[in-house]
């Protein structure tokens, strides 16, 4: 990318060992993220571009003399974040704190809308899926390096659990995927506010038993007539932007929670008043999406969830200009890149 709606497809160097505790993966499946479009809409214009892509799954190529528990042949889940595995925030299950770690497609390390990929400390970061599993499990695997991590995410900050009301405030990947861990985790009642036709049905199908179009104040009256006037135990606030949040606020009923994990475009939180008032928790941020494969896992290899549904499109990699295009017209929910 090298500016706001300017994607490019380029040959680049390979990319190869550097650090010894480094891997290579060779892409089978990538895609493009609801928050690679705010650098698509916002990005200033570079010489150097950048090279994009946080979401992966592949199979090891290389590896670094140091790498112990990755071997060439794996086939891996690739988190956004990389992650030493060691130190006191890895410990506690917050790989994206990582004192060693970073985000990949970042200015310091190559993204993975591409061929192959360097991972840096491979050890800590990538997820050796030993099972088989065949082609048709190949997108919902992929969910689990962002979108279905991060809606579960939203959802245990949120403190989703049986028999509680929830409500999803967005329908991108990442809220359609929160809808799935909500009725994993055993929300009864789950209410997805938005207001585009193809990801509502998929919300339903996912498990969703209302849905909120309106927006603003209409909203936050829609969603208390659901409630019988009380709000949602949990909500999962999965855009980002101010009115989403306040929204997301609004709606919470005394004591209750919000789990953010919309990439948030303002410096501060609206919603300060009645969060005070209601004694509404908010909380959440970027998800530490490599503590929870291993609990997502076995539910996709088993099929009793299919977040890879949420694909709806699958390009070559001369289609990622027009795949973030189509995502940014709200044509697509999100799209797969088969390299
Ligand atoms: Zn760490």
């Amino acid at each position: 990318m090298y500016g706001a709606g300017d994607v490019r497809i380029e040959n680049v160097p390979d990319p190869k060992i550097i650090e010894p505790t480094d891997a290579v993966i060779r892409v089978s499946r990538a895609c493009v993220c609801g928050s690679d479009l705010w650098p698509y809409q916002k990005m200033e214009r570079s010489d150097r571009g950048r090279v994009m892509g946080h979401e992966a799954i592949g199979v090891v190529e290389d590896v670094g003399a140091d790498v112990r528990m990755i071997k060439r042949g794996d086939f891996v889940i690739m988190p956004f974040a990389f992650s030493d595995g060691t130190c006191a925030f890895c410990h506690d299950g917050l790989q994206t704190s990582c004192l060693h770690g970073g985000f990949f497609g970042s200015t310091e390390v190559a993204g993975a809308q591409a061929e192959a990929v360097r991972i840096p400390l491979a050890d800590g970061t990538l997820f050796p899926v030993r099972a088989h599993a065949d082609d048709a499990l190949m997108p919902s695997l992929l969910t689990l390096s962002d979108v279905m991590g991060t809606g579960h995410h939203a959802a245990v900050i949120a403190r989703v659990t049986p028999g509680k009301s929830v409500a999803v405030v967005g329908d991108g990947a990442v809220g359609l995927c929160g809808v799935i861990a909500a009725k994993r985790l055993g929300a009864e009642q789950i209410i997805i506010l938005g207001r585009h036709a193809d990801r509502i049905a998929l919300a339903k199908d996912f498990g969703a038993t209302d849905v909120v179009s309106e927006r603003g104040d209409a909203a936050v009256e829609r969603v208390r007539e659901l409630t019988r006037d009380e709000g949602v135990h949990s909500v999962l606030e999965c855009v980002g932007l101010e009115q989403a949040m306040h929204t997301a606020i609004s709606i919470a009923r005394p004591g209750g929670a919000v789990g953010r994990v919309g990439v948030p475009q303002e410096q501060t939180i609206p919603g300060s008043e009645p969060a005070f008032y209601n004694n509404v928790m908010v909380g959440g941020g970027v998800a530490p999406v490599r503590a929870y494969i291993k609990e997502l896992l076995p539910d996709i290899l088993e099929g009793t969830i299919q977040p890879g549904r949420v694909f709806d499109r699958n390009v070559g990699l001369d289609g990622v200009p027009d795949g973030y295009r189509a995502m940014n017209d709200r044509e697509s929910i999100k799209v797969m890149v088969t390299p």
